[in-house]
């Protein structure tokens, strides 16, 4: 932040040091009198604080190595002369400007001219303190040499910038206004070519560097190579084979030296098992993260997807995923289990007696209901996550509201499908699920499912309004339909873990929040990664069943920040993140010691039923 102001402070004069290179007299306009003056002593303070910015920079460089700038051998090499090289280079322009400055002023002094002080303390004040006795003519070749220089180092700058990292300054502008602005979607397949066309589009997904979109090459060339990414990526922080910055530095050093500035290109050559490697691409589990922390907008969600989409074009997909997609294409659903089994936990007598979850498959004697309870795998399949189901469906039915499921008509809604680059067979998944939510007559979809959430909300068109069951909860406390019995057990400590496709991919952090700070005596920590930074349990959907060359698990990290926060009741709102914290809690060996429950499951438990009446 400091090195950007400095620079916009710098800019005026930068340019008026180079015409005062050819016209003594030069004053810049508007900057004379009292606001010239100060803006005198803000320029000498910012080429100060720039000056003292790159002395720390280059001793995080050369001396604290902070460890996301190290390069593990299996990305390639780092850049470290190039970034030393340009703090060098930025340094000497701040030394010659303020020497300039201190020149510009003794040699004034020295002829008589009133002068305004210089900046105290500054780096012009002090360079101004050793001229006072210099004589006059070496003060003006010491000011002639000041200006030359550093006209030389900015335009040498200038020129140098397209050559390396330095890039970034002049493309961030342009990558920061075109960068994707919705979030949860995941680009087409081609841009400017529409679903029922796609079967003109002869080759899917990215294969070559050529098939990237210019977005995403200009992406490769506005990365500050800072690290934060990586620093923030779960998948890189459990030592799976994936770290964001270097699926753009690698992308960026592959353009250089296939497109070079002077001469031909020398071709192109397979992206995967080339450059990228294919467990690098399976790693991601499309959680946000790097997304969230860049500070210039470098999308890899895309990229990653339509690497996905190029290998599973050319029918190159892991052997652990095979089985799955498989499923989803012949019975609806990644398990394989047959659709007339996906309302079982639903319809059993017993739930039945107390809960009547109509289905709502648009067949004749079957129910009508203006809500849609979109269900989606793992919640119909599971045997442990039919739990959630039943509390949502409990939920809804104490708040009064006529809904239904759609029972064996409903297919996976493709979430996962689609982020794992199987565009075809989401598209079906799609144009079946479509259908049979517009034969339902329901007028809005509710869903505990953050996933199939995301998927209804932005990969579905034309379909009614979706909301998660956390909304509907938070919005029926607020009405005052839902009140809640005070916790069991004062000791219990609850933290909630922010699902990512609830939380950073649609911004829903202060509902389920809300819901659990309504429970009387519910005792509420926050983990140090929450909201916005909240760390991905491990990946949801298909991500189940691939199994990657990991350290630990991510859900094992997980499940130690909420110890560490001092929680032992970990609240998800996620079927996917029940399974991964459960198993998680498990392998960290804390059985006994900590739980995880859904948000729908604790509200289920705490409401007060017979509040109902007196509604
Ligand atoms: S989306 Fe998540 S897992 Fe994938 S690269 Fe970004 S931070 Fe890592
Ligand atoms: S956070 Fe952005 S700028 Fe920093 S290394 Fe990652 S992609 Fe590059």
């Amino acid at each position: 932040m400091f090195i950007f102001a400095g620079f916009i402070v710098l800019a005026i004069r930068t340019f008026s040091v180079l015409i005062l290179g050819i016209s003594d007299n030069f004053g810049i306009p508007g900057l004379s009198g009292s606001a010239g003056h100060i803006y005198d002593i803000l320029t000498d303070y910012a080429a100060t604080v720039v000056f003292l910015c790159m002395v720390i920079a280059a001793v995080r460089r050369l001396v604290f190595k902070p460890a996301r700038y190290a390069v593990p051998a299996t990305y390639g090499k780092g850049h470290p002369a190039d970034a030393i090289f340009l703090l060098a280079l930025i340094a000497l322009m701040m030394v010659t400007d303020s020497f300039f400055a201190a020149a510009h002023a003794a040699v004034r002094t020295q002829e008589g001219f009133a002068v305004e002080p210089l900046a105290f303390l500054s780096l012009a004040w002090a360079f101004k303190k050793t001229l006072l006795s210099t004589s006059l003519p070496t003060i003006w070749n010491l000011r002639l040499g000041a200006c030359l220089l550093h006209a030389s180092a900015f335009y040498f700058l200038m020129c140098y910038r397209p050559f390396g990292i330095q890039f970034h300054v002049i493309t961030s502008i342009f990558n920061v206004y075109f960068a994707k602005l919705e979030r949860g979607t995941v680009k087409p397949v081609r841009w400017g070519v529409g679903d029922q066309h796609l079967d003109q589009v002869q080759s899917f997904g990215v294969k070559k560097f050529e098939d990237f979109t210019w977005k995403h090459m200009l992406d490769f060339y506005s990365c500050a190579d800072c690290g934060r990414c990586s620093d923030n990526c779960p998948a890189n922080t459990v030592g799976r084979p994936l770290s964001p910055r270097f699926i753009t530095i690698k992308g960026r050093d592959y353009s250089f030296q296939h497109y070079p500035v002077f001469g031909r290109s020398n071709g192109s050559m397979p992206l995967v098992g080339g450059i990228y490697s294919e467990d690098e691409i399976w790693s991601c589990t499309t959680c946000g993260a790097c997304e969230e922390e860049c500070p210039l907008l470098v999308e890899y969600i895309d990229k990653i997807v339509d690497l996905r989409r190029g290998m599973i074009d050319d029918g190159n997909v892991p052997q652990s995923l095979q089985k799955p997609l498989k499923a989803l294409e012949s019975r609806g659903n990644p398990y394989g289990k047959m659709a007339k089994k996906r309302a079982d936990w639903a319809t059993a007598k017993e739930f039945q007696e107390t809960c009547a979850v109509k289905i709502l498959d648009g067949k004749n004697g079957n129910g009508r209901a203006d809500t849609l309870y979109f269900v989606d795998s793992i919640t119909s399949y599971d045997d442990r996550m039919q739990s959630i189901g039943r509390a949502t469906a409990n939920i809804l039915d104490h708040v009064g509201e006529e809904f239904g499921i759609l029972g064996a008509v409903e297919k996976d809604s493709g979430h996962e499908v689609r982020r794992f680059g199987e565009e075809t067979l989401f598209m079906a998944l799609r144009e079946h699920n479509t259908g049979a939510i517009k034969a339902s007559g329901a007028k809005r979809i509710v869903t505990n499912d953050p996933h199939a959430y995301n998927a209804l909300k932005h990969d579905y068109e034309d379909i009614p309004p979706v909301e998660h069951i956390s909304q509907v909860i938070s919005r029926e406390v607020k009405a005052g339909k839902i009140k809640f019995h005070p916790v069991q057990s004062e000791k219990n400590v609850y933290t909630y873990h922010d699902p990512c496709y609830l939380g950073r991919h649609n911004q829903i952090y202060e509902d389920p929040r809300q819901v659990l700070d309504a429970i009387p005596g519910l005792k509420r920590v926050e983990m140090s990664r929450c909201r916005d930074r909240s760390f991905c349990c491990g990946g949801g959907g298909l991500m189940l069943f691939y199994e990657p060359k990991e350290d630990q698990r991510m859900g094992v990290v997980r499940v130690k920040m909420a110890a560490e926060a001092g929680a032992n009741v970990i609240v998800a709102a996620c079927p996917f993140c029940m399974v991964n914290i459960e198993d998680a809690i498990k392998v960290a060996g804390l059985e006994g010691k900590m739980t995880a429950i859904d948000l729908a499951e604790l509200v289920d438990k705490q409401i007060v039923r017979d509040s109902r009446t007196a509604m």
